[in-house]
């Protein structure tokens, strides 16, 4: 088809224009084209381009920069089409999409596939229709049996898409034939693109203005409706809704019409006065979200938040970033309150990321409160529709502070004055898959830097390379240490899970004491939380008598059992079956649960505790928009007595009757093998703990162990997160981990064993030969060695902490993969690149 889009090129044009133009693919750079001369006037950074890629593809992708240097090594093919009257993205996002790209390890093409709100995203379909000159009994070209059924199909249908004669006619062909019928002038073949975003309207009613012009009209209009009475009171409702003879610019706006339905008027004799053009129906564009007023509530900082405010000032004058360090519940709210509102009033953009935003509804509401329609939400949750109002709020400068999850670090921001990372340990600002696999929070710091802005870091229980690097003097250090209020740190108790059992005192999982605090908190009409941090009824079952164990068909896994649909499901790839009624094996009934869920716990507690109204919050009572806020809610009216939760229950909540908090199973996150596993047991159980006992009261804590003498559990238990540090430094110092090194791993995927493992011994190989101080570990089989029907190799690399070796290191890395991948058998290899690795 490529004749089909020649362009002739201007011969002697005083300034060529070209544009480099990031493409929706997964290609390592971007491409550069021609800039016709009827588009030169309106094209610039960020602007949504359509361009011809390959021979086939019609692509919309984003200009990254307009210069007069034509490649080198291919001819430019001329622009296809400028889409936008103005800019979608601007020049800094752009700079933010290329430095996320080479820092992970991606395509800048991934990377702005990220960004984009799908709702912005054009999609181009190429369509066919007949010819309308084409006269099919003229004598000329023969045609064949294909390009006859193609016509035939063409001419029942008004139009098709290229996609479906692929369906009609196997592959490459159709595109063949299409060839063929173009050049006999017998189709025709066009573009069109689809605007996948669209506003929400509301349809309203107004007067036709020539009846304002002139009252007499009016009235003569009256007498004309004399025994329609139906539509004589549509027009008196819409005269008294809207005096707009008294005043005639409210006629303008009209009034919504559903309001006149509202009062009485049949919505038929409405469209008869739109019909005679008594009325007038149009449509408007409105907004998505609710307006709110601000200034609704004042912020008053106690002595000590007073002072660490501005602590906090005056280290900003000297460092770009800042830890600011504070217990659950000492407000760092109402500090984060006072630093935004300065921020917007000197005119810059606020960012604030919180690791999810549906767990922490009462902050939304709180800052809300303050902030009204200045603030906007960015929810993991919201419609496509909705992210598009948000991103055009931003561009308008009708937001100018944001709330959101790690995805708005992408909004198109100018000038941000301010970022705050909430909860910054969070796992949950780690994106795992697809590429870009970024963290939120580091990547946060570079756009911050990128619009000269400053960086807050709020956590109780930081990430350990933050608190090293505000150790070292990298960052800003505040801590902000006593509760808000007088409330003290709960009272520990440390349950001995292998003693209990050996004295019969384990009962359905609970040790005594945890039983008893239940039951006092139970009694005092007070609420408890039980955190595990596994979902299901439990991790899996086994055969007493042989030892079997249900895996999953395509992944190396054992399946949860899943009590209440009575069935084994995989939480790796979603496979379900029933409960067998017999092992498979042995033939054996016996067949037992290992291991606690909550969903086992939630069916104990009741057992033990009958009286007691138990909920329960995991990803599987969650899924819907609004799951989390019911169950928080229920919590908060007091509906409930025990909430049992996996870590959701340890974000956010903040409900002034809880009293006990129970870790039924602490060794469970303490064994995980990981080299961060001892990090996460101190801020989970930290964090879960924090929720015991608010403002004047001091609430229990019970850990279940089978190992209460590790020394963690005394750090935890004495909030001795220092202690924790130092020994925790000590360690990964001497086994090289962060942030000691840099770690990078990388992961292949095939469905054969052998290939995905040879694919990694090859990198490997090549790895090895490039200079750098590094430790290359594996190739071994991932920890679950198959996902999918895909067998997972990895390979760690643990690299200097130099930044221009990093950076060398990994456009070798690339080139190492591009080169694999250039070899036959290694093309359908998957390779998944981590930088950073949780
Ligand atoms: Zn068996
Ligand atoms: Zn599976």
């Amino acid at each position: 088809m490529e004749d089909l889009f020649a362009h002739s090129y201007p011969g002697t044009s005083a300034k060529t224009l070209f544009a480099d133009v990031i493409l929706p693919v997964p290609i390592p750079k971007w491409f550069t084209y021609k800039v016709e001369r009827e588009f030169q006037d309106r094209i610039g950074i960020g602007y949504r381009v359509m361009v011809r890629f390959g021979n086939t593809k019609i692509l919309t992708g984003i200009v990254a920069r307009v210069h007069q240097k034509a490649p080198e090594a291919y001819l430019a093919k001329p622009l296809l089409d400028v889409l936008d009257d103005f800019p979608v993205v601007n020049a800094l996002q752009i700079k933010f999409w290329n430095w996320m790209a080479s820092y992970y390890c991606c395509h800048i093409g991934e990377v702005m596939h990220a960004a984009l709100p799908s709702g912005l995203k054009l999609s181009t379909e190429s369509r066919v229709q007949v010819h309308p000159d084409f006269d099919p009994e003229a004598p000329g070209f023969p045609m064949d049996e294909r390009e006859l059924l193609v016509l035939e199909t063409l001419a029942k249908h008004d139009e098709m898409k290229v996609e479906q004669f692929e369906q009609l006619l196997p592959g490459k062909i159709s595109h063949k034939i299409i060839k063929s019928l173009l050049t006999k002038g017998a189709v025709l073949l066009y573009e069109s693109v689809r605007e996948k975003y669209s506003p929400k309207t509301e349809q309203r009613i107004r007067l036709a203005q020539q009846y304002l012009a002139e009252k007499g009209l009016l009235q003569e209009l009256f007498a004309q409706l004399k025994g329609k009475q139906k539509q004589e009171e549509v027009l008196l409702k819409y005269l008294q809704v809207l005096p707009v003879f008294q005043k005639p610019e409210q006629n303008t706006g009209g009034i919504v019409k559903s309001v006149l339905i509202d009062h009485g008027c049949s919505p038929s004799s409405i469209d008869t006065l739109v019909k005679k053009g008594i009325l007038e129906a149009f449509k408007v564009t409105i907004s998505r979200f609710d307006e709110l007023e601000t200034g609704q509530d004042q912020v008053e900082l106690s002595p000590l938040q007073q002072q660490t405010l501005e602590e906090i000032q005056r280290q900003f004058q000297e460092k770009q970033t800042l830890l600011l360090q504070g217990i659950t519940g000492s407000g760092k709210t109402e500090i984060y309150i006072q630093l935004i509102k300065e921020v917007l009033e000197s005119g810059s953009q606020v960012l604030l990321l919180l690791p999810e935003i549906a767990l922490t509804t009462h902050l939304v509401f709180r800052l809300k409160k303050v902030f009204g329609s200045k603030m906007g939400v960015f929810h993991s949750k919201y419609s496509d529709n909705e992210r598009v109002e948000v991103w055009q709020g931003v561009l308008s400068g009708r937001f100018n502070f944001i709330i959101g999850v790690r995805s708005s670090l992408f909004l198109p921001f100018d000038s941000l004055g301010l970022v705050i990372v909430d909860e910054e340990h969070e796992p949950s600002y780690k994106q795992f898959d697809p590429a870009p696999r970024f963290q939120a929070r580091d990547a946060a710091i570079m756009l911050a830097w990128m619009h000269q802005a400053k960086t807050l870091l709020g956590s109780a229980t930081p990430a350990f390379e933050s608190f090293y690097n505000a150790q070292t003097g990298k960052y800003g250090y505040v801590s902000l240490e006593k509760r808000y209020g007088n409330a003290e740190l709960p009272y520990f108790h440390l349950a001995d899970i292998l003693a209990d059992k050996k004295k019969n005192l384990l009962k359905l999982d609970f040790t005594r004491i945890l039983r008893e605090k239940i039951q006092e908190a139970l009694n005092k009409q007070e609420q408890v939380l039980i955190f595990q941090n596994r979902r299901g009824y439990a991790p899996y079952l086994s055969c007493e008598e042989c030892g079997w164990i249900p895996e999953c068909e395509h992944c190396d896994v054992s399946l949860t059992y899943h009590q209440y649909q009575e069935e084994l499901r995989c939480h790796y790839c979603g496979f379900k079956e029933k409960l067998p009624k017999a092992c498979p094996a042995c033939g054996s009934h016996k067949i037992t649960t290992v291991g606690v869920g909550t969903e086992r716990i939630e069916e104990n507690l009741s057992l033990l505790f009958p009286e007691a109204r138990i909920a329960r919050m995991d990803l599987d009572t969650t899924r819907s928009k609004y799951g989390y806020q019911r169950i928080l809610e229920d919590f908060g009216a007091g509906n409930v007595d025990i909430l049992v939760g996996t870590q959701m229950i340890t974000k956010g909540l903040d409900f002034d009757k809880v009293s006990l908090v129970g870790v039924v199973d602490a060794d469970r996150i303490l064994y995980f093998p990981d080299f961060r596993s001892g990090e996460r047991a101190f801020q989970q159980i930290t964090q879960v703990a924090g929720r015991a006992g608010r403002r004047e009261k001091t609430g229990d804590v019970v850990i279940q162990t089978r190992r209460p003498d590790q020394l963690i559990f005394r750090q935890i238990m004495s909030g001795d997160y220092r202690g924790f540090y130092q020994q925790e430094l000590r360690e990964r110092k001497q086994f090289f981990y962060p942030p000691f090194v840099k770690n990078i791993k990388i992961t292949t995927k095939h469905k054969d064993f052998k290939t995905a493992e040879q694919a990694a011994l090859h990198l490997k190989n090549l790895l090895a030969s490039i200079e750098a101080k590094k430790i290359l570990l594996g190739p071994e089989k991932s920890l679950i060695g198959k996902i999918k029907n895909l067998y997972l190799f990895e390979l760690w690399i643990k690299l200097e902490k130099s930044v221009s070796v990093q950076e060398q290191f990994k456009v070798q890395l690339m080139e190492a993969i591009r080169t694999l991948q250039g070899d036959k058998k290694f093309r359908p290899v998957r390779f998944l690149v981590d930088v950073d690795p949780f």
